[in-house]
């Protein structure tokens, strides 16, 4: 059985997540701009992550990965739909 629950693309709102205000996500930005250097890709707003990188993360908040992924949704770095992100 899929350990990964959700099916769609995971993408971050880069801006919010890196607000400092936002402790508890503290290590997913740490995360996030790890996957930026590694990328090289330093210029987006948003950023699309692995499935397995939020299992990763999942594990090490003590959650699984929709729980995670709740936990994201209630801080408000979700993008759901990156192209009407940009239209917006
Ligand atoms: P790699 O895993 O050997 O991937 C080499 C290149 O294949 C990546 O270069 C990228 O152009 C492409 N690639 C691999 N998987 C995907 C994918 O799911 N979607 C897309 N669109 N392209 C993919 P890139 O982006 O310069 O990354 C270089 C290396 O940095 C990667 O080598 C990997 O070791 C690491 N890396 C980059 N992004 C991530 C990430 O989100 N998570 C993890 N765990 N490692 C990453
Ligand atoms: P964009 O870069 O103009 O890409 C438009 C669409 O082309 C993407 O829609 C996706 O369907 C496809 N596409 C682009 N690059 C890749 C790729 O490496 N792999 C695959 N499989 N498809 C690709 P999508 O995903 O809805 O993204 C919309 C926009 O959101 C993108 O426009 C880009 O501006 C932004 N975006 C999404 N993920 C990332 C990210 O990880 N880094 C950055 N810098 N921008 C991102
Ligand atoms: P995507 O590029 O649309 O890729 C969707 C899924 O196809 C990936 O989900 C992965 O399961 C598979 N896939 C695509 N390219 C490769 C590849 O080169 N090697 C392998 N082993 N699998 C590949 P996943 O891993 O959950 O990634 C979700 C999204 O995160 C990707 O959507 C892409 O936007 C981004 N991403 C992941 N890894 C990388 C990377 O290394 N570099 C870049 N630039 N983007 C990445």
């Amino acid at each position: 059985a899929p350990r990964q629950e959700a099916t769609s693309k995971i993408v971050l709102d880069l801006e919010r997540l890196y607000d400092g205000a936002k402790e508890d996500l503290a290590s997913v930005a740490r995360y996030a701009r790890a996957i930026q250097q590694q990328r090289g890709d330093y210029n987006g707003r948003v950023l699309s992550i692995r499935a397995v990188d939020l299992q990763a993360l999942a594990v090490f908040y003590d959650c699984t990965p929709t729980e995670l992924i709740e936990r994201l949704a209630d801080h408000g770095v979700l993008v759901a739909d990156p192209r009407a992100f940009f239209a917006s």
